[in-house]
């Protein structure tokens, strides 16, 4: 028995969309829904523009194995659920995602450099130094990730089950889409 029941069989509050709709505050949708032609961040028209998401999601239960990171690499491998979405974004918002994006390539490449320059300053017998150039041009990298990462999100996965995908987005779009009506249980 399946976890949750296809989508495409339950009905929806008079929408032409027949399989992209609202769960409390997340859409729901699937890989080959078709979206309305608004951007999901600020609902403005994305004028046809569409770009493919990449979204994955495992239970979120499974943060408690990150203790014992081999149990949790094996569960997260079992367990994490993928989908592509193609959804519509406006042009200031893919603008923004293009900056997002430049600058942080921007920004890391000046990490490197800086580190590199970094390392040729350290005298070779100062290992302990050395390491925490290394380490902090690390550091660095990995809260450029983060902030590329936050700054150019679309879409955060909640839930991926069967061929249905909960996601989070704007409220105003999110407010213009259908009511999922779940069968009577
Ligand atoms: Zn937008």
């Amino acid at each position: 028995m399946p976890l949750v029941p296809d989508l495409l069989q339950l009905s929806t509050d008079g929408a032409s969309i027949t399989d992209l709709c609202r769960d409390g505050d997340l859409a729901v949708c699937q890989p080959d829904s078709q979206w309305p032609d608004r951007c999901v961040i600020c609902n403005s028209p994305a004028n046809g523009y569409r770009t493919p998401i990449r979204l994955s999601w495992h239970p979120t239960e499974l943060y408690f194995l990150l203790f014992i990171p081999p149990l949790y690499m094996v569960a997260a491998i079992a367990l994490t659920r993928s989908a592509t979405v193609n959804v519509p974004i406006c042009s200031q918002h893919v603008r923004r995602r293009r900056r997002s994006l430049f600058l942080s390539v921007a920004l890391a490449l000046t990490v490197v450099g800086s580190c590199s320059a970094g390392l040729e300053l350290v005298p070779k017998q100062n290992f302990t130094a050395a390491v925490t150039v290394c380490l902090a041009g690390l550091t660095l990298l990995i809260a450029i990730l983060v902030w590329t990462t936050l700054r150019s999100r679309v879409l955060e996965p909640r839930r991926i089950q069967e061929r249905n995908v909960w996601v989070t987005c704007g409220r105003d779009f999110l407010a213009s889409l259908p009511t999922l009506e779940r069968p009577p249980s």
